[in-house]
């Protein structure tokens, strides 16, 4: 029975902590004589208090509970049931709310309000040069009429109905040891708690301690801000009555954007380009997130293969806090190839002297068949998909199981 902080219950029946079973069964039935409601009408609450404080200290589990953790020990251990709370209260002060309510103190001791989380629609440009907007908003700030009163100073009374706890419990017997709890709201204060005398209270806020205002917040959006990233403006949530403001939060939402897709601090485009620009060099200009044209040059000389990427260093999205350093731009590139019969055949043979040779084909022995190559629909219902999909895997595996055979008759 070390460190014993709370021995309530044993002074309220008069005897020292480490009492016997027998010590204590005898200050009960002696106060309990003293203090019954039939001898002693005006006792008030006290022979409640010592049906209670025997009740713990008489069943083990429960002075043990007691004796270690305290008032809250028996809290938690009676799982907060609600008849408890009624008594707790009254010999203990505050009630089973207040003790929940430590979780979510803050550091100074004051219960925390809750944060309100906006989002906040960015464009990718605005990411990249930054942005200072304004945001309104309307919230409850304390009175100021009144202090956060809601009355002149002592209107405010504890309602005496539900002692502040603004519901009533009320305890039905339905047979010898055999009760039910029933928990109401309180009528006397609508579950406030409180009662204001009509003639004192606060007109502007009607007693509710509280009124809605506008506000406007600056909102620096800084360069390199990413989509999910906060900003926090703390305290600025709404105020109540004994309650520490909780924080606005702003969640970034960035918008797409037509040209360019992030990832990171990069940025992808994809840019269409003509065979003759894949294959003898180009130059191509885009306007960049900050209005800059930029200018892509690639050399005669250098070929772009369809779909291949390039990278422009630097150009990609500022750093966050360090906007100077950039991240690189990726280039994607889409040739576009010329329609069926765009030249003359005539011409055609022209070209083919100028491209690079057609590997040369190797002479056929045997039996041969010749197919059509045709066009398709890529884009066609899925079924057709799946099939072509089958027809590839199967010669595939035909290419894989007869592949030397095929090399056998070149020997
Ligand atoms: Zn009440
Ligand atoms: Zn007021």
């Amino acid at each position: 029975m070390a460190n014993v902080a709370d021995t309530k219950l044993y002074d309220i029946l008069g005897v020292p902590p480490g009492a016997t079973d027998n010590e204590l069964k005898k200050a009960y039935r002696k106060l309990a004589k003293e203090y019954h409601p039939d001898k002693n009408p005006n006792a008030g609450d006290k022979f409640k208090e010592i049906s209670f404080a025997y009740e713990v200290l008489s069943n083990p589990e429960k002075r043990e509970l007691y004796d270690r953790y305290g008032e809250q020990g028996l809290r938690e251990g009676s799982g907060g049931s609600g008849g408890m709370d009624d008594i707790f209260s009254h010999i203990f002060g505050g009630g089973l709310f207040s003790f929940m309510g430590n979780q979510s103190r803050s550091r100074n001791g004051r219960r925390r309000g809750e944060d309100m989380m906006h989002p906040l629609k960015v464009s990718l440009e605005d990411l990249y040069n930054g942005k200072t907007t304004k945001l309104q908003l309307s919230k409850n700030v304390l009175c100021s009429s009144c202090n956060g009163q809601g009355g002149k100073s002592g209107a405010v009374q504890k309602c005496s109905a539900c002692r502040g706890r603004g519901v009533r419990i009320m305890i039905r017997q339905l047979a010898p040891g055999m009760v039910q709890q029933m928990q109401s709201v309180c009528s006397d204060c609508n579950g406030e708690g409180e009662v204001i005398n009509e003639k004192d209270r606060c007109k502007k806020c009607e007693g509710k301690k509280v009124i809605k205002e506008v506000k406007i917040l600056e909102v620096h959006v800084d360069k390199g801000m990413k989509h999910g990233q906060r900003i926090t403006f703390t305290g600025e949530a709404d105020q109540a009555p004994g309650v520490e403001p909780g924080d606005i939060v702003l969640l970034l939402q960035e918008k797409e954007n037509e040209v360019f897709q992030r990832e990171g601090n990069d940025l992808h485009m994809t840019h269409k380009i003509g065979l003759v620009e894949a294959l003898c060099g180009f130059q191509f200009t885009f306007k960049h997130l900050d209005g800059r044209q930029i200018v892509v040059k690639y050399p005669p000389g250098k070929v772009i293969e369809p779909g291949c990427v390039r990278v422009v260093r630097g150009e990609g999205m500022p750093q966050y806090r360090n906007p100077f350093e950039k991240g690189d731009l990726y280039i994607k590139f889409d040739v576009q190839f010329p329609e069926n019969n765009w030249i003359s055949p005539e011409k055609l043979s022209e070209l083919e002297d100028l491209l690079p040779s057609r590997p040369e084909v190797p002479p056929v022995i045997g039996d041969t068949e010749e197919v059509d190559l045709q066009e398709f629909d890529n884009t066609r219902g899925s079924g057709g998909g799946q099939r072509r999909e089958a027809y590839n895997d199967s010669s595939d595996e035909e290419s894989i199981h007869h592949g030397p055979g095929v090399q056998c008759a070149h020997q």
